[in-house]
């Protein structure tokens, strides 16, 4: 019997089609969004990988998961995430309180996810057989998808800038 699959709607990963549910807010299958709590669950376990990756993970399956009911302040705050570490250099572990400050802002932009979609999804990141490799994949993973989002850095940058949270700000 062959299997049935099932695309993502965010990322595209094909995965055979399962009876799990998802209906929160992430535009993701209920199979790809599995995927995402193992990964981590994985980080959870492992403070080194932890410090490393995990925001850059979280905010990256976000970003890519745009789209559909995921709200728009989601997107911007994920994307902002991407931003700081990738283009302003912050360490992982300093992003989340400079997120809960850009987090008061009332009023967010409707950013259209890019036609161009990473090619890295979190499935890459399941196949890793090391910590190193979980890492190494995952920071890919993030250029890729910031990368996509280009049509919108200029919109990322200025909500960090309105909001001070950047190196300078
Ligand atoms: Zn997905």
């Amino acid at each position: 019997m062959a299997l049935q699959m099932r695309d993502c709607f965010g990322c595209g990963v094909k995965m055979p089609l399962s009876e799990r549910n998802y209906d929160q807010k992430f535009h993701a299958s209920a199979e790809c969004w599995s995927l995402f709590e193992e990964i981590l669950a994985a980080e959870f376990q492992n403070p080194l990988l932890f410090g490393q990756v995990h925001q850059l993970t979280v905010d990256t399956y976000a970003v890519q998961h745009a789209g559909g009911q995921h709200p728009d302040k989601s997107v911007c705050i994920h994307l902002a995430g991407l931003c700081l570490m990738l283009e302003s250099g912050v360490a992982p572990v300093g992003v989340p309180p400079l997120l809960q400050r850009l987090a008061n802002r009332t009023i967010w932009p409707h950013l259209d996810p890019p036609e161009e979609r990473a090619s890295l999804t979190v499935y890459d990141v399941a196949l890793a057989d090391s910590l190193q490799t979980h890492a190494l994949r995952v920071r890919e993973w993030a250029e890729q998808v910031w990368q996509a989002w280009s049509p919108h850095h200029g919109v990322v940058r200025e909500l960090i800038k309105d909001s001070s949270i950047g190196r300078n700000g």
